[in-house]
């Protein structure tokens, strides 16, 4: 009892042991150090009285654990990861990354007063997309646009402002859900709307649409089935013939198209895929699409088409809750901005310059990480991989690409959890009992630190 006693009275005072000079040279927060000296010297007495520990750690070692729980504590936020999957928009390693131009018109008006809403020759409000709507009008030919916080936000101000209280017409083959509970026949119900399904799982034709039409429709819904796909003997109302039939009866045609390619991405290897400026060129009214996918830009939705609906969604009180802060605008109007040279956006944009990598170019960046691995006494080989788009474009659809394969003595499994456990994670991808990183979603800068992380794991011994 008294060896205890003892113990006790040699745990240093919390404040006291921030004094100490290795916390106080360590830059981190204050508050942070001494939350986690707090935790640690409880968890000291905690182990002194069941007896597990017979020493008290000189303070140097116990604020070194302060310092080390702290930044442990700091790693659980948002940071940086290497996604070495081949999933190019890759929805929970946050899609599409910015082009540096995006990220530095973020960086310009995120930290500083900017012109969000203000006319510099006029001197007074005004409009907070307005630049944006006219590359929007320049890349897809469309007459109006509005900008919200996602593509789900977008389905959300449509219905609300254009149908609610009416008819909604879809295909079965498009109640689909796009992912987090966001399911189509809930959200046309909770718009306020009601849903009339036509056609049947497989085939739906303008047909169906017609014979559904009264004078309590208020819009023909088409939704890309972006994450999945019926193969065999399937049909669907192209949206030409949908946009006739809407002429005729007088009721807007409304195609959420998913993720929203502004360049054709058929020479990419991706098909099926549509053009933003396709879907309006066919007549669709309304056409709504993703920001953060196929685009290359920020997380936001965008809404195309005809002056008088994308006017009822600019006046509709939702709109003040959806509509994109100051960064995303900013990120957006940068990204935009480059699209009116292809050779241009697939050299800026990241999304367009994984997509437009050749076989070829992917080969030789794997032959250069793996010696770079070599060089650092680490062993690696270059594989033949599959890439895919990701974030729900062209389901199936595979892209051929390269990998690097550590050789080592652990198992893939901690080759994986080791990779994934370092400063910047590095998340990779197991197919048939191998460990392997996808060229095409790795960045060039990022070879050193890749090639680091790889000939340390490779060169470890199995316990
Ligand atoms: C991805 C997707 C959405 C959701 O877009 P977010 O920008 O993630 O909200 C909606 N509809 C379709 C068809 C999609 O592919």
């Amino acid at each position: 009892m008294e060896h205890i006693e003892n113990l006790f009275r040699q745990i240093p005072q919390v404040d006291k042991l921030m004094q100490h000079e290795y916390i106080i040279n360590c830059g981190m927060y204050r508050h942070e150090v001494a939350n986690a000296a707090r935790d640690i010297l409880n968890e000291l007495r905690e182990s002194i009285k069941v007896r597990e520990i017979s020493m008290v750690p000189d303070a140097g070692e116990l604020a070194n654990n302060a310092i080390h729980l702290a930044k442990e504590r700091a790693k659980k936020g948002i940071r940086p990861v290497i996604n070495g999957t081949g999933v190019i928009l890759h929805s929970n390693l946050g899609r599409a990354c910015l082009s540096k131009a995006a990220v530095e018109a973020v960086t310009n008006t995120a930290a500083s007063y900017c012109t969000l809403e203000y006319d510099i020759e006029e001197g007074k409000r005004g409009s907070r997309t307005e630049s944006i709507e006219k590359y929007l009008r320049e890349i897809t030919n469309c007459e109006a646009s509005i900008i919200v916080n996602n593509n789900a936000a977008a389905v959300l101000l449509i219905l609300f402002a254009i149908a609610s209280n009416g008819n909604v017409i879809v295909s079965r083959g498009e109640l689909v859900e796009i992912g987090g509970k966001f399911r189509v026949p809930d959200i046309i119900d909770r718009c306020g709307c009601y849903l009339l399904e036509v056609g049947t799982t497989n085939k739906t034709r303008t047909a169906d649409y017609e014979v559904a039409i009264d004078e309590n429709t208020k819009a023909m819904l088409k939704v890309h089935s972006s994450n999945f796909k019926i193969v065999g003997f399937t049909e669907s109302a192209p949206i030409d013939e949908l946009s006739t039939l809407g002429k005729k009866y007088n009721i807007p045609v409304i195609e959420d198209i998913g993720s929203g390619a502004l360049v054709n991405v058929n020479k990419y290897g991706l098909y099926d895929e549509p053009l933003v400026k396709e879907s309006l060129n066919k007549g669709a009214d309304i056409v709504s699409f993703s920001g953060d996918k196929l685009l290359g830009g920020p997380q936001c939705g965008i809404i195309v088409g005809k002056k008088e609906y994308i006017a009822e969604m600019r006046k509709h009180p939702l709109y003040r809750a959806l509509r994109a802060d100051k960064m995303t605008i900013a990120a957006l109007e940068a990204t935009l901005r480059v699209y009116a040279d292809t050779q241009v956006a697939e050299r800026e944009i990241p999304v367009l310059s994984m997509l437009s990598q050749t076989e070829e170019m992917l080969r030789s960046g794997a032959e250069v990480l793996c010696k770079k691995i070599e060089e650092l006494g680490g062993a690696a080989e270059v594989i033949k991989a599959k890439s895919v788009a990701g974030g729900g474009s062209v389901p199936g659809l595979e892209l051929n690409s390269y990998a690097i394969a550590p050789i080592g003595k652990i198992s893939v499994d901690e080759m994986e959890q080791k990779l994934r456990a370092m400063s910047v994670p590095i998340i990779g991808r197991i197919e048939n009992n191998r460990y392997f990183l996808d060229m095409r979603t790795i960045f060039e800068d990022d070879y050193d630190y890749i090639a680091n992380a790889v000939a340390e794991i490779t060169q470890l011994m199995v316990k």
